[in-house]
């Protein structure tokens, strides 16, 4: 493919002109070709305009043929992957395996939701009988299921350049939902972004669709997706990123005339607990599992785990030993960007000046280069300072020291929003695991037991969300099919004739949905 450097305004491109930026190479150290022009505000607007002039059509079309569209945007994106394996690692310094991984957890994305909207029953119908004879008021026929919002915006995330960019796992769910997509792509992987663009371009066209069903808009700056939030044509926000810029989008969101969603997932620092009995049966084998995902993608993930939270024993030293060792092992990696190495390395140095903090890992970083750093604080610290439980992106993590069990609770119930926590323990640490469960469960996504927070499965029951700051809105997922939830609505329809009922909504059930009527599930 020829790379343009050129929005996609629907099915034309954008003009040149403005204030070009380039991708970049955190490897090199090098600008990469081509250049990106910013969108300029009419292409903005007439994006909306088309996403606008789309949504009743595409809202309207029936699942299957949507699933349809899905499946050839799956096909268009692993067609590319010689494409998306030339550019992608350069200018993200991410290894050829992850790109190709990343790229199948896209395509895969795309086809869940297609297997789910192929089976249909996710319009969640329910449908009450109309009572007549009911006294004193007679029950009309009310019949109610979820609808396409309209139009989203969707902010490609830096951490994830396919997986969760714009071709990823937001873009998916909306279109799977029936939303048109207008999506932002980061400025951190404009080629990648281009190529995932004309995939599923090249899906709207195969399938017939409006041309407004898809655009992407390129911009180094934030003005062009300030205009998209605000824009009156854009119904809701998916957002993957920092707080700072997912909270500047929600406050935009909520002061429109008509506010509007922003679904922004922010990153957290997934607190891990390291209960006694498990310390001291495998101090080494937990060390060396948390080092992995401390280490992993330079810890440029969101469910990266940045606070250690132990008890002092027999297991303690022997585990922090064997995560000094591994961490220490891991010389200065290429990060995502200048600025997000520069950011890590600031967080760093913010830890290590605290007179609370001893630093026990600290590697040279410079440019876009980060290295590991682990510190120690006292876990009544954690207690008293939030400061200490900031997120640092990148691979950096607080373990936080207590003699007392019961403060492992304490710590957590101080504890923000968090996308997940774990707990490592034996059987003999049940009891503990009991008092802790329940604190963990209010404060976050998803608990796990002896497993790494990195690594997200892409399934149905899958919650990657939970209480703001960790996300805008913990009722939902922003990973697996429920992430489909975000972008639609319910309607009911009371006493309107079957012929002018959706089908899904229809007495004859014509599409086999499952459905609820009269309070009973079934498929009839
Ligand atoms: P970011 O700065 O939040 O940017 C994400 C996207 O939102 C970019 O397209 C950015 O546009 C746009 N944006 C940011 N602030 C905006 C505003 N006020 N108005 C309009 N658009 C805005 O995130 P990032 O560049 O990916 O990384 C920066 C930091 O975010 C990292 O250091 C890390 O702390 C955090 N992060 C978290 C996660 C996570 O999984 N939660 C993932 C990646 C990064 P421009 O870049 O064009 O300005």
């Amino acid at each position: 493919m020829a790379w343009m450097g050129l929005s996609w305004i629907g099915a034309g491109r954008g003009e040149p002109g403005g204030t070009t930026f380039t991708g970049w190479d955190p490897e090199a150290g090098v600008a990469l070709e081509p250049r990106y022009h910013p969108a300029h505000p009419h292409e903005v607007e007439r994006a909306c305009q088309l996403a606008e002039e789309a949504a009743p059509v595409f809202a309207a079309l029936p699942s299957r043929q949507r699933a349809v569209f899905l499946e050839h945007i799956a096909e268009s994106l692993l067609a590319a992957e010689a494409d998306f394996l030339a550019v992608t690692p350069r200018e993200t310094g991410l290894p050829p395996a992850r790109i190709q991984g990343e790229l199948g957890r896209a395509a895969g994305q795309f086809r869940q939701f297609a297997r789910l909207l192929e089976e249909g029953s996710w319009v969640d119908a329910r449908i009450d009988h109309a009572l007549p004879e009911r006294r004193p008021v007679p029950r009309p026929d009310l019949r109610s299921m979820l609808r396409a919002v309209g139009p989203v915006a969707v902010f490609g995330a830096s951490n994830f350049p396919l997986a969760f960019s714009v071709a990823g796992g937001d873009t998916a769910s909306a279109l799977a939902a029936g939303c048109p997509v207008i999506a932002k792509a980061h400025p951190a992987h404009p080629a990648t972004s281009e190529r995932a663009g004309e995939a599923v371009r090249a899906a709207v066209a195969a399938c017939g669709l409006p041309e407004g069903v898809f655009s992407l808009l390129f911009d180094a700056g934030t003005q062009v997706g300030r205009a998209l939030v605000q824009h009156p044509a854009i119904r809701a926000v998916g957002f993957t990123g920092s707080r700072a810029g997912g909270r500047a989008l929600m406050d935009l969101a909520a002061a429109r005339p008509v506010p509007i969603p922003v679904f922004a997932e922010m990153g957290s620092i997934n607190p891990v607990f390291l209960l006694p009995e498990a310390l001291d049966t495998r101090p080494v084998a937990l060390a060396d599992a948390l080092a992995a995902s401390i280490l992993q993608g330079a810890g440029q993930f969101c469910t990266s785990p940045g606070l250690l939270v132990a008890v002092d024993g027999a297991g303690y030293e022997a585990f922090r030993a064997r995560l000094v060792e591994r961490l220490s092992a891991v010389s200065a990696v290429p990060m995502l960007t200048p600025g997000i190495a520069e950011r890590f390395r600031e967080g760093v140095g913010r830890l290590a000046a605290r007179k609370d903090t001893r630093t026990w890992v600290r590697g040279e970083g410079r440019e876009a280069r980060g290295a590991p750093a682990l510190f120690e604080v006292d876990a009544g610290a954690v207690l008293t300072d939030a400061a200490l439980t900031d997120e640092v992106f990148g691979s950096c993590a607080v373990l936080a020291r207590t003699r007392e069990p019961r403060d492992l609770a304490r710590v957590a119930s101080r504890l923000e929003g968090q996308l997940t926590a774990t707990l490592m323990m034996e059987a003999a640490d049940h009891a503990l695991a009991s008092e802790l469960l329940p604190v963990l469960a209010d404060r976050v996504g998803r608990v796990l037991v002896n497993g790494v927070p990195t690594g997200v499965e892409v399934c149905p029951s899958m919650v990657h969300g939970g209480p703001y700051p960790a996300s805008a809105d913990g009722r939902f997922t922003a990973v697996g099919t429920g992430a489909l939830r975000r972008f639609v609505r319910p309607v009911c329809f009371q006493d309107v004739p079957e012929v002018l009922l959706p089908a899904e909504l229809r007495e004859s059930n014509p599409l086999d949905l499952w459905r609820t009527v009269d309070g009973v599930l079934k498929r009839a």
